[in-house]
């Protein structure tokens, strides 16, 4: 969004009033005279007045514009930066409203997708997997043991598995396992 037109007091103080029509005899460049942020210096820095939060920032600063009369924009970076996330929030009831309205729709889109390219997926992740073999049992391990180390619950859990595991593996001797448990 455009910011709103502050005249300054350097460059344009001449033609203040010129709310100047763009020229018809080909000049391209935006920025008319009286929109001008004039350059300045700073310790031999140049730079210009941000229009929205009206500090020096050198040239830098400013994201390029090629179009404008100095090839940069008016506002600073940071400043819109800032704006970006202002307005995706109040945007974001719009498309909350939006993907609300549009539930099934989109369910059916999604799924739609999923079911196309499943195999593709599934194929593409057995791939990796076979080719990060080593990778990812390492990887597993390291996780194991860190979350072994510092969630007590986790560790009190998985020692329980093992001794139920080994005692059915020691004692088991032979039975079937639907008989040691009661049921099939
Ligand atoms: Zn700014």
């Amino acid at each position: 969004m455009k910011q709103p037109i502050e005249e300054v007091a350097c460059m344009s103080a001449a033609k203040s009033n010129t709310k100047a029509k763009p020229k018809t005899d080909g000049t391209p460049k935006r920025g008319y005279l009286s929109e001008r942020k004039h350059h300045a210096f700073l310790l031999g820095i140049e730079g210009k007045d941000c229009s929205s939060c009206k500090t020096w920032h050198p040239l830098d600063a400013y994201g390029i514009a090629k179009r404008r009369w100095d090839g940069r924009r008016e506002v600073c970076k940071s400043c819109r930066a800032s704006k970006t996330i202002e307005q995706s929030e109040t945007r974001k009831p719009y498309y909350r409203q939006y993907n609300a309205l549009n539930k099934e729709q989109r369910l059916q889109a999604s799924r739609k997708c999923k079911a196309m390219h499943r195999d593709e997926v599934l194929q593409k992740r057995r791939t990796y997997y076979e080719q990060n073999r080593q990778k990812e049992l390492e990887a597993s391990k390291i996780y194991q043991r860190e979350r072994r180390r510092t969630n007590p619950w986790f560790r009190l859990h998985t020692n329980m598995a093992t001794t139920v595991w080994l005692a059915l593996k020691s004692k088991k001797q032979g039975r079937r396992w639907q008989s040691l448990v009661g049921y099939s």
